[in-house]
């Protein structure tokens, strides 16, 4: 590795970024939560971590569910006419019983429009898809488990894509509710059969879950007043199945290590965490991890800036902020005067690793930057998010805009904004950390 040649440098290295980029994506490769490659991912950061000369580098375990074997073998059609359709297992998900084939009638639900109809007991051995999100709201999860379905067919509707997008059931209601076995198939190759009507299905699913673990690893540069709150800088290193995460969240973890070497060898006089989550793919699991064991902690953390999905060459940054009007406009300005124009997203948002924070009432964004109208990236969750579609530039704009909005928050005995939330993301994010992660605010 030449990534660490150079012991200090003022500013983003486009070197030593591609270096992180290719150990990352290229040596390692998928880094799914529990597996060998999420391992090997924290140990190159422990080794960068002390490399960049931080204190206290450790890594700190939790458990996790690690996906072992994972196929599902889906034919689709009319009559006794079934044709093979890819698909992928949804992280999470059970078999089908004893490994074998269901065969069954199609049923096609459009979400979230038509999920009364997951109401009706006639969906019970049948093969059921979903074209639209998975239900967002737990109700609906455990109608959907309840109706007893052969299995479930998830076509995600965010863009005509001819490859299998995937994303995982919320831990925390798997483990509640339990869960139907869910695979997920192309857009287009539904659109095809959808116009040839068809209506009977085979699904044979083999999906081996396995209780294992992930881990946090952690950083710091300390302060001269260790009495005062920290500012924690936050990413996760771990990937979806079939890709390499370059942009999600390679892109975080490299600006993540970038910033270990900017602020490294300043003396702030309050203390920089640094943290990498594990596992944050299965729905922040690290990260909640983390801000439960650490939420008792004295003086704890004071501010969260999270790094996730930053370096699409086309885009628009995005901050999403958890915390009062004033906190927003404070970063806004602060990153468009080391120039990072940021729009601010300020709705309650779980799917990133600075929500679990926010539920205690810290102060807490996560940095983002979609490249879709619809806030998603087109890459995401597939093969197509690898190296050739990240961009040093934008990664290395929001490096050194953060660097400065952080050693501004390090370097003061008060802050210019309040702690906890804005009055109107208090109640949502509160049903939120109950609903998705078991958290209660106050226990
Ligand atoms: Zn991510």
């Amino acid at each position: 590795m030449k990534a660490n040649r150079k012991p200090f440098s003022p500013g983003p290295a486009r070197e030593r970024i591609e270096a992180h980029w290719s150990y990352l994506c290229e040596q390692i490769g998928e880094r799914r939560a529990g597996s060998a490659g999420e391992r090997a991912a924290a140990e190159y950061l422990l080794d960068q971590f002390r490399r960049a000369k931080l204190e206290t580098v450790h890594a700190e375990p939790f458990p996790c569910t690690t996906v072992g074997e994972a196929r599902a073998e889906i034919a689709l059609g009319c009559g006794r006419s079934l044709k093979p359709v890819p698909a992928r297992v949804l992280a999470g998900s059970p078999g089908t019983p004893g490994r074998r084939a269901a065969t069954g009638e199609l049923v096609w639900v459009e979400m979230p429009e038509q999920a009364e109809r997951l109401f009706q007991p006639t969906l019970r051995g049948k093969v059921v898809v979903l074209f639209g999100p998975m239900p967002t709201r737990a109700d609906l999860h455990r109608r959907l488990v309840k109706c007893q379905p052969a299995a479930v067919i998830h076509v995600d509707d965010r863009l005509p894509f001819d490859w299998v997008k995937d994303d995982g059931v919320y831990p925390a209601w798997v483990r509640r509710y339990g869960m139907p076995p869910i695979v997920t198939i192309p857009y287009q190759a539904a659109w095809a059969l959808r116009k040839q009507g068809a209506s009977r299905a085979r699904a044979r699913i083999i999906a081996e879950l396995k209780q294992g673990h992930s881990q946090n690893v952690v950083g710091e540069i300390r302060g001269r007043r260790p009495d005062l709150p920290l500012v924690l800088l936050g990413a996760h290193h771990d990937t979806q199945c079939n890709n390499s995460g370059a942009d999600d969240n390679g892109s975080g973890v490299v600006a993540l290590l970038e910033l270990a070497a900017i602020l490294g060898p300043e003396r702030p006089l309050r203390t920089i965490r640094l943290v990498s989550f594990g596992a944050e793919e299965q729905l922040s699991v690290g990260s909640a991890a983390y801000a439960i064991e650490h939420r008792r902690e004295t003086p704890g953390v004071g501010v969260v800036f999270n790094l996730d999905s930053v370096s699409s060459p086309l885009g628009h940054h995005w901050v999403i902020r958890a915390g009062t009007r004033v906190f927003g406009a404070w970063l806004l300005r602060e990153l468009a005067r080391a120039g990072l124009e940021a729009r601010e997203h300020a709705a309650p948002m779980p799917f990133a690793d600075h929500f679990p924070f926010s539920v205690f009432g810290t102060p807490a964004v996560t940095f983002l930057r979609p490249n879709m109208d619809s806030g998603m990236r087109w890459q995401h969750h597939s093969a197509q998010d690898n190296l050739e579609n990240v961009s040093v530039t934008e990664l290395a704009r929001v490096v050194g805009a953060l660097a400065q909005a952080t050693r501004a928050l390090a370097r003061a005995v008060r802050w210019p904004f309040p702690r906890g939330l804005a009055p109107e993301q208090r109640a949502e994010t509160a049903r939120l950390g109950k609903e998705l992660f078991g958290i209660k605010a106050n226990a």
